[in-house]
């Protein structure tokens, strides 16, 4: 049995297994992939530019770095372990059901507190649901952000014009690929930057334009079939490296069977990541209130002050000092 047992392993699940770490108390830390979570599974290879104490560093290294941090301070992490459901155990706290991704084998799991950073799920990145999309291999097809080196020289097709998808033909465009980028909208949704730096780029990209199929001949992609809002005429672009950026479907069913409070997709939280049920907290992506950033820092400042609320809840000391995390 955990003090606290905390369900996603990225940049806020780390944070807040750090300062319960630092009050001292036992943590476990259960994640359905791999720990760093967005930073390692969608876009590894990008440099961040926002984190503190860095002009620059790429998403992996800055994921393993805070998973160092964390297992320095005595934090312990499971991978590939997901969460699958959670039970009250009368007043003494939680029972988390939980399944190795890889092996299948089950395990239970105890802890007084929970505190949920499960981002934005377990990644189950939407899909185009055209013909042609099923058994392509990750060389040929991407829902994650594109790879250098299998990007470099080829004609690469990015669908989605938001954060991602802009992101995803820089980066491709660096690597030295043919870009071509296609958007079911007839504007761009990404910040203005990311925007410009598409246009600067001089990438093309057909707007209000859906794809319709993949065409692919043994396993390698040809070209995409699109369709262009009130064009006679289907589009057929060439392609090699196909990367399709349109979003995550964010599952929260077991959440709310757990009786949490949820608003849209995300779950509802006090200032203090206290969630609707006594004893759960959850902070980053997955949480929302009023002025709520999707962002690495927010991610982790939530998960700080998770961490001290679950801290409040767990071992109700007669008052919160902030003197013993610094010694
Ligand atoms: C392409 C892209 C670029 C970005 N670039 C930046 C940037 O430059 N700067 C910035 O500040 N932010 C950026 N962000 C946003 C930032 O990555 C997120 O705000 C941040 O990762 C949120 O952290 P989190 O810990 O809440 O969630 P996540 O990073 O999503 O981590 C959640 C973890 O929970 C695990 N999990 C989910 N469900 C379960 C389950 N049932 N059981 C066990 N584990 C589970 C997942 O496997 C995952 O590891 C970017 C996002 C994207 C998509």
């Amino acid at each position: 049995m955990h003090e606290v047992l905390i369900i996603g392993g990225g940049p806020a699940g780390l944070t807040a297994a750090m300062y319960c770490r630092m009050r001292s108390m036992s943590v476990l830390v259960l994640d359905a992939g791999r720990s760093g979570g967005q930073l390692v599974s969608l876009y590894g290879e990008k440099p961040v530019h926002d984190w503190p104490g860095y002009h620059r560093i790429i998403a992996n290294e800055l994921a393993s770095q805070i998973a160092q941090h964390a297992r320095q301070l005595e934090v312990e992490i499971v991978e590939s372990r997901k969460v699958d459901d959670v039970q009250r155990l009368g007043a003494e706290g939680f029972e988390v059901l939980a399944h190795d991704v890889v092996t299948g084998e089950k395990h239970r799991h105890g802890a007084t507190a929970l505190i949920i950073a499960i981002g934005g799920g377990a990644f189950e990145p939407r899909k185009l649901r055209v013909d042609g999309e099923e058994g392509l291999s990750e060389d040929t097809l991407t829902y994650r952000m594109p790879e250098r080196s299998r990007s470099a020289g080829r004609r690469v097709v990015v669908v989605g014009g938001g954060d991602s998808g802009l992101e995803s033909a820089q980066a491709a465009r660096d690597a030295g690929a043919e870009v071509t980028m296609i958007q079911v909208l007839d504007r761009f949704t990404g910040m203005q930057s990311n925007i410009d730096e598409v246009n600067r780029m001089g990438i093309p990209c057909h707007l209000n334009t859906r794809v319709k199929a993949i065409e692919s001949e043994n396993g390698a992609i040809r070209a995409v079939i699109a369709q262009t809002k009130g064009a006679p005429e289907p589009l057929r672009v060439e392609c090699d490296y196909l990367v399709v950026n349109i979003g995550a479907a964010v599952n929260l069913d077991a959440v709310k069977r757990w009786g949490i409070e949820t608003r849209g997709n995300q779950i509802v939280v006090d200032p203090q990541m206290r969630t609707s049920v006594e004893g759960i907290f959850a902070c980053g992506d997955i949480v929302t209130y009023e002025g709520k950033y999707k962002l690495l820092i927010t991610a982790s400042s939530e998960g700080a002050m998770a961490a001290n609320a679950a801290y409040m809840w767990v071992r109700k000391p007669a008052r919160m000092t902030m003197g013993d995390l610094y010694s």
